[in-house]
């Protein structure tokens, strides 16, 4: 009988060299879990577990496709590097990568007032210091903001740690001003937790969701992660955001938790918990399995090593078995693009790779319980509606006519005269018959009778804005009406890397070329971090002095007091 089925082929890399090699995904029936193997011929053999659940991993493989939720998402740079050296190392953005950025992502330094040995950058572990310039982040936004036809609406301001910069700011406003939607500040929360006034400094200057890393609420949680603890300084920042007003600015906090098997997996019921405690503020939870980077033995691999199908079995574990259903992100890249397209907005579309993340809605009821999506909507049909009604949208029809009058014997005249018309339309009475019909529609896909849509009215309504005026605006709305997104991303690594998950990559850092300043380079996430981040850093570092380990820990132990007083 054979025990081990091929899932499917793929190319990763060998940790060691981070050379191509071939590498298979397989169902191990004797330990019922999936793997990826594979063997370089330098460095031998190794095996990484993707899934503890192989029954999800398989779904999952198939399950936007059979909703056609799938989405060429062509979206490409006016220059693409021609892919000479093969993948991922002809990173550019080449002419083989399939999705546009979602997310524009710019480093603004690796400095930092931390030194987590979990971190994919820090100066003080790099030994140089890499910081664009102010001209130089404008330089890269506008590339992002050229991007043709469908520039990313997303910016994430990242590091390192951000706040470190003085003129953080300036640089929000100018992505405000140069026309994304959401820019979003990567956080660790030290400078917030310090002050209500920098809180309120960043709504002043237009920032829309604060990404907080966020690991737990033990202090041996962070003793172990980051090196010192920090539950206490965690919570603060949460009520400096909640005094400086996010929620009335529609500011959302996401908090980011890196899990690490055997570290703080224990904690994602207390970090539900406390996204809950705090949901006026808190839009989201966006959990990061660990990604392993830096030399470590294959012992520490399987140790540390937690996978998004361990991840939904906590979360279903936590709110008893309600929220238990997780969608693949790209099950929504439709969706997105349709509510845009409704409202006249800029679009985007999360057409990532189906093992790259998943997301959900986690619904808080009057009295705090959780519920989930699925108990005010059917899911599945009210996305296959958004696929067929955004698929119309681009073939420019009109709802069919058999089909709005199914069941009638005589059609009233009208409706075929305005029918005749459909060429002559405006794209303005176009949109109004298409948001008409999405409406009447999608309607029919809320579940329950009146009375218990009444009793739900929050989550009802707050959906129906949505429908009714589908921007970013309500979306944000939405997750800060106690509906909370509870979703997840699993950066890769030279261990579980899969050529075909970075080729779909949606997260896209935006680099000086250093071979050519006036241009940009644009590298996805797990390609830069796994392969390109030292090299590119080192090229373009600038000799700025950066401050000791010492230092470090003791401007963060005279926080601890302060906070704690
Ligand atoms: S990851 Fe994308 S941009 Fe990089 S080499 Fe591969 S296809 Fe090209
Ligand atoms: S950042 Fe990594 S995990 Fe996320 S979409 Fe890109 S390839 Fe996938």
């Amino acid at each position: 009988m054979v025990k081990i089925e091929t899932v499917k082929r793929t190319i990763s890399l060998c940790p060691e060299c981070l050379k191509n090699i071939r590498a298979e995904i397989v169902w191990d029936k004797d330990e019922n879990k999936i793997f990826m193997v594979k063997s370089c011929p330098e460095h031998g053999d190794f095996q990484d577990r993707l899934s503890s659940d192989p029954d999800d991993f398989i779904w999952q493989q198939t399950y936007t496709e059979t909703l056609g939720s799938d989405e060429e998402n062509s979206t490409k740079p006016v220059e693409l590097l021609e892919n000479i050296k093969g993948c991922p190392y002809s990173c550019g953005l080449c002419d083989q990568h399939k999705s546009g950025p979602c997310i524009a992502l710019i480093d603004l330094t690796n400095r930092c007032n931390l030194h987590c040995p979990v971190c994919f950058a820090n100066s003080a572990v790099a030994g140089y210091v890499y910081e664009p310039t102010f001209e130089e982040v404008v330089q890269i936004m506008q590339y992002f903001r050229s991007i043709k036809p469908i520039p990313p609406i997303m910016l994430q301001l990242s590091g390192g740690e951000p706040t470190l910069r003085d003129d953080l700011f300036d640089i929000i406003r100018k992505g405000v001003k140069l026309g994304f939607v959401n820019v979003m500040l990567t956080s660790n929360g030290i400078k917030l937790a310090k002050s209500v006034e920098y809180c309120k400094q960043l709504v002043d200057a237009g920032l829309n969701s604060l990404y907080f890393s966020f690991d737990g609420i033990e202090s041996k949680t962070w003793k172990k992660m980051r090196g010192v603890d920090l539950s206490d300084v965690k919570i603060q920042v949460l009520k400096n955001c909640r005094s400086a007003g996010f929620a009335a600015a529609n500011i959302g906090v996401v908090l980011v938790p890196t899990i690490v098997n055997g570290i703080n997996d224990h904690e994602i019921g207390n970090i539900i918990d406390v996204a809950r405690e705090y949901s006026d503020i808190v839009m989201g939870i966006v959990f990061q399995p660990v990604s392993l980077t830096g030399r470590i033995s294959i012992e520490d691999v399987n140790k540390m090593r937690y996978t998004t199908s361990d991840l939904k079995q906590a979360i279903n574990k936590h709110t008893n078995g309600l929220i238990h259903k997780f969608y693949p992100l790209s099950l929504t890249s439709k969706m997105t693009r349709l509510i845009a397209w409704l409202e006249d907005e800029p679009a985007f579309s999360m057409t990532s790779h189906q093992d790259c993340g998943f997301a959900t809605i986690g619904v808080l009821d009057d009295k705090n319980n959780w519920q989930s999506i699925e108990d005010f909507f059917e899911v599945d049909g009210l996305m296959k509606f958004c696929n067929t009604t955004y698929d119309m949208v681009q073939k420019r029809e009109l709802p069919h006519a058999t089909k709005l009058l199914e069941g009638m014997k005589n059609p009233p005249k009208i409706i075929r005269t305005v029918l005749n018309f459909t060429d002559a339309m405006t794209d303005l009475a176009y949109r109004q018959i298409m948001k008409l019909y999405f409406m009447a529609g999608a309607a029919r896909y809320f579940k329950g009778n009146i009375n218990q849509i009444l009793k739900n009215q929050k989550t009802f309504f707050n959906f129906l804005k949505i429908m009714w005026s589908p921007n970013l605006n309500s979306v944000a709305g939405f997750f800060l009406n106690r509906n909370i997104m509870i979703s997840s991303m699993h950066f890769q690594d030279a261990y579980n890397f899969d050529l075909e998950r970075v080729q779909r990559c949606l997260v896209h850092y935006g680099v000086i070329n250093p071979e050519d300043p006036s241009k940009v380079l644009e590298i996805p996430f797990c390609a830069m971090n796994t392969l390109h981040r030292s090299v590119l850093e080192q090229a373009l570092a600038k000799k700025k002095e950066t401050k000791s380990i010492e230092q470090l820990d003791k401007e963060i132990y005279e926080l601890i007091e302060q906070v704690s007083k």
